[in-house]
């Protein structure tokens, strides 16, 4: 699988990731996270577990179970860390702990190295006998709210190490800490190239005409991701351009809110034939990939964004991004350079006409955008990273291995 990279990923990345795969040969590496499917997390687990299985290790992922009080109580968790006003108690803290506990009988905490994913299976620490203990926070935490960083630090405390996607969401915590971000693959049906019959195949199928400008944000139906300053921009530029807004969205297990934020969302849309709001499927990956394919502009105008890997999904796609100036999209977003900042739905609206008014640049842009995804945010980049913390945990300060 790893010479499917060649020539797409930077030679070094493999290099240093199949010196990676030789090092750790046979030993477990255990991913747990709350969901199968949907957001960010699981899109890159589905295809990280293949590739570190391919150099040599014994990739395994669980994911933790939990009722409705669960993850209603781990999405406050989440909203609370990026800045939403929450109220937490102790009971309800003490049910995180708990439902973690619960799902010892079905884990089976033996490997060498874990990472353990976001907030909602932090607990799980509690329980370590063996191994390398790593903790990736994947959301914006930058300005969180009130005390919740302190309730989850006393976790985060008992790992060996922390990964963070920016400089600015790490705090403090007295263990070591590195900044990775995210990535994509580009060899996933969510990314692959797709002929024109196959992105032909998807416009049909939601009746969407290829002659016509489209706008386009890729999102779950969650506020953070803005989906009705989305709205508000295209109505801006609909005054004066022809176009058509596309939000497709699916639902997250551990999402509890998704339901309620689509209904907003359909409202606010109301019966303006040129907005289809798509409900996709969980894996629906290949019409997101032709949807992304088949955009004139990309938008991800989110409010608070962990990384925002829909960011680098439409840019490997060449498509030009306008991005919310927040959380982890400015590092892929080089303003002016691969696609534009903003902050408001009239910077939105302004930038989608600069764009619309201007194919050159579309296309300039587009091109930059495919060549700083491939330097900076590849799943092999992110293996690689994952795979040198696990190595520096364990060796301390003794030399990296020549390569
Ligand atoms: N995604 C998807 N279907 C959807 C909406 C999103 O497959 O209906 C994917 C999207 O392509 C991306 C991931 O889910 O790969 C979302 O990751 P991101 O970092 O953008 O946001 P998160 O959901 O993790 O906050």
């Amino acid at each position: 699988m790893i010479d499917r990279y060649q020539n797409i990923a930077p030679k070094g990345d493999l290099i240093l990731l199949n010196k990676l795969g030789e090092h750790f040969r046979d030993r477990s590496f255990l991913h747990i996270n709350s969901t199968k499917e949907g957001g960010g997390v699981a899109e890159i687990l589905q295809r990280m577990i293949p590739l570190m299985a391919d150099i040599g290790i014994d990739a395994r992922w669980d994911v933790i179970n939990g009722d409705d009080k669960f993850f209603d109580i781990t999405k406050r968790i989440h909203n609370a860390i990026q800045g939403n006003p929450q109220k937490f108690t102790k009971s309800m803290w003490d049910y995180h702990f708990d439902v973690n506990k619960r799902n010892l009988s079905d884990l089976a905490l033996e490997a060498d190295a874990y990472l353990i994913h976001d907030p909602q299976p932090l607990p799980l620490i509690e329980f370590r006998e063996n191994g390398t203990w790593i903790w990736r926070c994947h959301i914006d935490a930058s300005n969180p709210y009130g005390d919740v960083c302190d309730q989850l630090i006393r976790y985060c405390k008992k790992y060996d190490s922390a990964i963070f996607s920016m400089p600015s969401f790490a705090r403090a915590m007295g263990i070591s800490e590195f900044i990775i971000p995210p990535s994509i693959d580009p060899l996933s049906e969510k990314n692959r190239e797709l002929s024109a019959d196959e992105i032909q195949g998807t416009m049909d199928k939601f009746n969407l005409d290829p002659e016509r400008p489209m706008i386009l944000q890729v999102s779950r139906f969650d506020r953070f991701k803005d989906p009705i300053g989305v709205i508000q921009a295209y109505r801006l530029v609909k005054k004066y351009n022809d176009c058509v807004l596309v939000l497709a969205g699916s639902p997250a297990s551990d999402d509890p809110e998704g339901a309620e934020v689509l209904n907003e969302v359909k409202e606010f849309a109301s019966d303006d034939p040129d907005i289809h709001i798509l409900l996709l499927p969980p894996f629906s990956d290949k019409d997101i990939n032709a949807l992304q394919r088949a955009a004139t502009i990309v938008m991800q105008k989110s409010l608070k964004e962990g990384f925002g890997l829909t960011v680098s999904e439409a840019m490997w796609k060449g498509k030009p991004v306008i991005g919310g100036a927040t959380g982890g999209i400015p590092l892929q977003i080089v303003h002016r350079y691969t696609g534009f900042l903003v902050r408001t739905a009239e910077g939105a609206a302004f930038r989608i006409r600069q764009f619309l008014n201007n194919p050159v640049m579309i296309e300039r842009m587009g091109e930059q955008g495919r060549e700083y995804v491939r330097n900076n945010f590849l799943l092999t980049r992110q293996t690689r990273d994952y795979l040198s913390v696990w190595y520096t945990i364990e060796n301390g300060d003794r030399p990296m291995f020549n390569i």
